[in-house]
């Protein structure tokens, strides 16, 4: 009787150690999608110590296999959506992108997404998927400043970083997020501040929502401006046009009446001076733009703070919408997606002051 107790006891406890690891081993092997698009972080160079190199060259089976450690958060596949430099990011890819993550998200074929990309429009990128991809799972974006050959290179690192972030639960429900440099930041409010540093992305106006440091992210903040309506973008191969044009002292109308007249224009972003603002000549040509049925945004050439609606221009008058604290390349993808939907300025202009 004795022996069939022990032998009944070391049943239980193996069966309870096997359930318990099963338990522990789903917790800790969320299904991740790696979406590589290019960039430096696939960047390669002919030496590690120069700093010219081609970006996006490796393709993303390279990249996750540099990584090992990658698996230890989950079980990782990965996919070549496009392979640029993102100065090429375009709209067919911004809307391949978002279509193939709501497919993923839908068909449940993963618990986060992570995209690596190149930085230079990668704040763009972040904000376009922030407005279309419909679901609270993590959606990470990465990329590296110096590519894949170079000594100290950040992409391996970075890499790493997002995918943990990507496996975390906590980062559920936060939208779209960019994880670079031990940190994480709001989709809707980061930018690339540095041409080269390594230090280069930044939320200018609120800092980062998150940081990253020894395997492990905290989170301190989380934005208000995260909708439940996205914008849907799943029968559409096209956005509305919408270009930007900057502003400075003693600037000719010209920059704004020439590129009026590019055939399909809908909508026109300002990059203002300090508030928004426009010397006499830019403003009857911003005006007349606006009258002949463009939609005219005021943003701000300046790298942090807001435009204020009727401050020293006569908005309603004039027709025009402001961007509140999204930059002219952020309010650009708004006013695009915007304009799927309408073309009615009061709707637009909440919208700026929503999104
Ligand atoms: N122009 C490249 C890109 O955006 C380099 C920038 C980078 O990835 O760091 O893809």
């Amino acid at each position: 009787m004795k022996k069939i107790m022990s032998m009944l006891t070391v049943v239980l406890v193996v069966f309870s150690t096997s359930v318990q690891a099963q338990k522990n081993t789903n917790k800790i092997a969320p299904r991740i999608i790696i979406l590589a698009t290019g960039g430096t972080i696939a960047g390669s160079g002919e030496s590690a110590t120069k700093a010219a190199y081609t970006a996006g060259k490796v393709p993303v089976d390279d990249l996750l296999n540099a990584v090992p450690d990658i698996h230890k958060y989950g079980k990782i596949s990965g996919e070549q959506v496009a392979q640029i430099g993102s100065q090429d990011m375009n709209v067919v890819t911004w809307l391949k992108l978002a279509k193939r993550i709501n497919q993923i998200f839908k068909d449940n074929l993963a618990d986060a997404v992570v995209v690596t990309h190149g930085t230079d429009t990668q704040g763009e990128t972040a904000y376009f998927l922030d407005l279309t991809v419909m679901s609270d799972k993590p959606v990470v974006l990465v990329g590296a400043m110096r590519p894949s050959t170079a000594m100290s290179q950040d992409g391996n690192r970075n890499l790493l970083d997002a995918v943990m972030v990507a496996a975390d639960p906590k980062s559920q429900g936060k939208g779209v997020i960019v994880a670079m440099d031990e940190k994480v930041f709001d989709a809707r409010d980061v930018t690339k501040t540095s041409t080269t540093n390594l230090e280069t992305f930044r939320s200018t106006n609120f800092g980062p929502i998150g940081l990253i440091y020894d395997g492990k992210v905290s989170y301190y903040y989380q934005s208000l401006r995260n909708p439940s309506k996205k914008f849907d973008v799943s029968k559409l191969n096209e956005l509305p046009k919408v270009e930007i044009v900057y502003g400075y002292a003693d600037a000719s109308p010209e920059t704004v009446s020439n590129l009026s007249t590019i055939p399909g224009l809908k909508g026109l972003v300002y990059a203002g001076m300090g508030n928004g603002n426009f010397g006499e000549p830019v403003g009857k040509a911003l005006a007349n733009a606006s009258k002949n049925g463009i939609v005219v945004c005021r943003s701000a050439r300046a790298s942090a703070g807001r435009i204020t609606l009727e401050n020293e221009v006569n908005d309603a008058e004039l027709g025009f919408v402001v961007a509140d604290d999204l930059n002219p390349q952020k309010a650009r993808v708004l006013l695009m997606l915007s304009l799927t939907e309408t073309a009615d300025r009061t709707k637009i202009q909440q919208n700026f002051f929503e999104y």
